[in-house]
């Protein structure tokens, strides 16, 4: 239930909606049952009741169906007075094309409105998911869970919409309907409803048990098919050896006898599968024929109770009250299917942001000191990828991380604009630690270019001005020209304008990197981190790349990964890292006369 609210409450605000509403599904519910309970005064008006003719003053007003048909009953009767049969039958025929007409009226308009409601419920749910997304802690995204998270906003969100969507208008409208047909029915013989209310469900309930049980043992000719399936299999395999062995009439027999198994229970199955509805129907008619039993003797005899017209009336009734029951059931069913996912959906939505800024935490819109790492420890679960790790980066200055895959040089650049905590020690910019800057002004710092370019289904322009709103051609221009990217830009069909594809498909690696680099220069960062920016590219591309990149990292502070060493050997330190740890550190000249280093060992390999 509380679930059930949870999603209602996307629906706020609601105004007006549930008044209008309740108006349009009431004229569908009376109007709907007015179809038939005109059956009564047409009936009297082709027969002539007596009774009917007879009621010449219109009745007393009494709040209730009874007074609906006292006052049908009297215009009629006038009609036939001053106009005989005929046009009583005219005025019995207009009412019903009339109450035909209103209940669907409502039926449009109370559907419409519900249909805006629901896609209203859908629309904010998927937003308020997406945004919720978009702001997981990024340790969220490992692969495994992107299906989850993708089965988030399309099946859970649809089947809330399908199953809770549809089924608020069912639990207004059929309750509604079905308890106006109960009074109709009690207002035409409360007898015969006492009776049918006690006996309906009990005998509903009979049936359904009845009919499961007959249902049930499919399992039974499962496994006959599967016996027979495996005799097939093996007269398939072992050909050679049946043959050899002289055993055909064996398997033959062997494969007759599951056949034959198969067929009997198909048999007996269907003896009793098909004996389901007939029960069901005979039972269902007893029903039908102990109501007709009572109330055709309310109707017979010398004090009948009730006329032929009511009793026909309240059958046709009567066997309508079934539907509206069964798809409250059937909406319950469905109910909880929806509130399965529901509750998935809303696990996700309360999860607490793991990075979060403090409530009084400082903004920063220049670098002017530097970065400095102080005794950084990292662990991702319980797995420590980085352990006691020092080092600053001077403003203006580029640090350089070389090392084998898998040391964590990642996970240092990926440190520096929270996108994770520090476990232990801390990350300073401009001596504050992160933790207590605000997210937006820190990351606002940082331009960041990694080994895969990720561009999005855009226009080149709008992926260079990445977020920017508020972007000038001239300066996405300049951007393209610093990471060489213009002339290849203006080769492209519609220039600026062209769209580049899904991730950037239509380009080359080498362009879809030059890309990434003018989009980081176009937000001229203080910071820049590249994580082997040009790991991924061919040599040509790497050349211009990598001029792109010397570009960009004049005179600006820089954290480097490298996967070639040849393009930071001019950075100011170099640090080797390996498992967690920084194992050297000094410049290129220093690292190559430390004898016997690693990276020595590891630029001897590239050199080769
Ligand atoms: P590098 O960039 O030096 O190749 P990384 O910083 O990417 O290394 O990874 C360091 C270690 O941390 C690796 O062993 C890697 O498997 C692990 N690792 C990286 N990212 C995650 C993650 N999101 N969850 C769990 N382990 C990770
Ligand atoms: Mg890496």
């Amino acid at each position: 239930m509380k679930t059930y609210l949870r999603i209602l409450r996307y629906a706020l605000p609601l105004g007006s909606f549930l008044p209008t509403y309740l108006f349009f599904t009431l004229l569908t519910v009376v109007f709907g049952i007015l179809n038939f309970t005109i059956l009564k005064p047409l009936l009297d008006v082709l027969f002539s009741n007596e009774a009917t003719v007879k009621t010449l003053s219109p009745p007393a007003i009494e709040l209730n169906p009874q007074y609906l048909i006292k006052y049908f009953d009297y215009l009629i009767a006038d009609q036939m007075q001053t106009g005989g049969q005929r046009a009583a039958l005219y005025m019995v025929c207009g009412f019903f094309a009339a109450s035909i007409v209103f209940s669907n009226i409502g039926r449009y308009f109370s559907t419409v409105m519900i249909e805006g409601l629901r896609a209203r419920v859908v629309n904010r749910l998927r937003e308020h998911v997406f945004s919720r997304l978009t702001r997981l802690h990024l340790g969220y995204f490992n692969n495994e869970r992107k299906g989850e998270l993708i089965s988030y906003l399309t099946t859970d969100v649809q089947e809330i919409e399908n199953s809770v969507g549809s089924s608020t208008a069912v639990m207004i409208k059929e309750p509604m309907t079905l308890i106006l047909m109960i009074w109709v029915l009690i207002t035409l013989s409360w007898k015969l409803t006492l009776f049918a209310v006690l006996v309906l469900p009990l005998s509903a309930f009979v049936i359904s048990t009845l009919v499961k049980r007959l249902k049930r043992n499919a399992g039974e000719t499962q496994q006959a098919l599967s016996r027979i399936l495996t005799v097939l299999d093996e007269a398939l395999g072992g050909m050679r050896i049946i043959n050899a062995f002289n055993a055909i009439g064996y398997i033959n027999r062997r494969f007759q006898k599951e056949n034959t198994e198969y067929s009997r229970l198909m048999v007996t199955m269907a003896r009793r599968r098909e004996l389901a509805p007939s029960i069901s129907e005979i039972f269902g008619s007893f029903v039908v024929v102990v109501i007709l039993l009572m109330g055709g003797s309310l109707v017979l005899g010398p004090d009948a109770e009730m006329s032929a017209s009511a009793f026909s009336t309240y059958l046709l009734l009567f066997s309508q009250v079934l539907r509206p029951a069964k798809e409250i059931v059937t909406t319950i069913g469905n109910v909880q299917r929806g509130l399965a996912s529901a509750e998935r959906v809303f696990g996700m939505l309360d999860l607490e942001p793991q990075i979060k800024d403090k409530p009084n935490a400082q903004t920063i819109d220049r670098l002017t000191k530097g970065v400095e790492f102080r005794n950084v420890s990292f662990s991702y679960g319980d797995r420590k990828v980085l352990d006691n790790v020092s080092f600053t980066i001077p403003v203006g200055k580029t640090v350089a991380l070389v090392g084998q895959s898998g040391g964590g040089k990642s996970t240092i650049a990926d440190l520096l604009p929270r996108f994770y905590d520090v476990a232990e020690g801390a990350i300073l910019v401009d001596g504050i630690d992160v933790r207590d800057l605000t997210q937006q002004s820190l990351r606002n710092l940082m331009g960041i270019v990694t080994q895969e370019s990720t561009l999005f289904n855009d226009s080149v322009y709008n992926n260079i001005a990445f977020g920017d709103e508020a972007a000038s051609m001239a300066d996405v221009q300049r951007a393209a020209e610093v990471a060489h990217a213009a002339e290849f830009v203006n080769k492209l069909a519609n220039g600026y304008q062209t769209e580049i594809g899904d991730r950037g498909g239509r380009l080359s690696g080498g362009q879809r990197q030059r890309l990434s680099i003018a989009r980081a220069v176009y937000k001229n960062p203080d910071i820049l981190i590249l994580d082997e920016a040009t790991s991924a590219l061919d040599t040509e591309s790497e050349k211009l790349v990598q001029e792109a990149l010397s570009h960009l990292m004049k005179n600006r502070t820089a954290l480097v990964i490298a996967h070639r060493l040849s393009t930071i050997m001019d950075a100011d330190i170099i640090l080797v890292v390996q498992n967690g740890k920084i194992v050297e550190r000094g410049t290129h000249q220093e690292l190559l006369d430390m004898g016997d280093g690693l990276y020595r060992k590891l630029s001897q390999l590239q050199a080769m």
